[in-house]
Parts: C-alpha cells; sequence; structure tokens
C-alpha cells in the first residue's frame, strides 16, 4: 500500500484517495506552432516515457482533499515517497540530486534554461 500526503491541503492517505496521473514534468512540444513540431516529438509526447528502477517523478490527485495535482517523487524500488512538490516545481534540490539516468539529464537541462532564463531579467 502507497501512503501519501497532499503538499496543498495536508491530506494524508492511500493511494485510494488519491488519482494516480502517471509520469511528472510531460510537456506539450510547442503546441503554439503545430506546423513545425516533427513526427518524433509527437509520438515521444504522446508514448514515450520514463520507467526507472529507482526514483521516479509522477503527478498525482488528490481525490478526497483539495481536489489538486501536485508531484510526488517516488522510489519504485521500496515505493517510498522522497518528497512531494507543487505542479508548476522543480523537486527540493537535494532530491533532483538523487536523479539518475534520463531523470538527471532532464533536471540539469531544466535548471540550465532557468539559470538562463534568469540572467536575462
Ligand atoms: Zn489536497
Amino acid at each position: 500500500m502507497l501512503t501519501l500526503v497532499c503538499p496543498v491541503c495536508g491530506a494524508h492517505g492511500d493511494e485510494t484517495d488519491f488519482h494516480a496521473g502517471g509520469q511528472a514534468h510531460i510537456r506539450r512540444p510547442a503546441s503554439h506552432d503545430p506546423e513545425h513540431i516533427s513526427d518524433q516529438e509527437q509520438a515521444d509526447y504522446l508514448f514515450t516515457r520514463i520507467n526507472p528502477k529507482g526514483l521516479h517523478f509522477e503527478r498525482w490527485r488528490c481525490d478526497r482533499g483539495c481536489g489538486k495535482w501536485f508531484h510526488a517523487a517516488r522510489d519504485t524500488v521500496t515505493l517510498e515517497f522522497k518528497a512531494y512538490y507543487g505542479i508548476t516545481e522543480l523537486p527540493p534540490p537535494d532530491i533532483m540530486a538523487q536523479a539518475r539516468g534520463a531523470w538527471a539529464d532532464y533536471f540539469k537541462a531544466r535548471q540550465k534554461a532557468a539559470a538562463k532564463a534568469g540572467a536575462k531579467s
């Protein structure tokens, strides 16, 4: 049984009190310019998912509390939740540092983009 805590309202419960929404941090490819999206980009958006053994990042919705979506970092081996964070946020830095493989690459790219955006403003 999975036990979760909603980071928005603080509701506690098992996985039946929440709705699993699949992989976190999936971004739709440039939907403002659909003619320039390649078939591969569209296929990756629709079908390609990270499926690691170990630390994974997921979307969950608080069904019996506030009804809000949030992100959770969960170890797929131990089933332990490591962190909960907002739907528009990145995981806490110590959790991102533990990410491996495709997740590590993703967070490095996001942090680099955020630093570049911060440097412009
Ligand atoms: Zn909630």
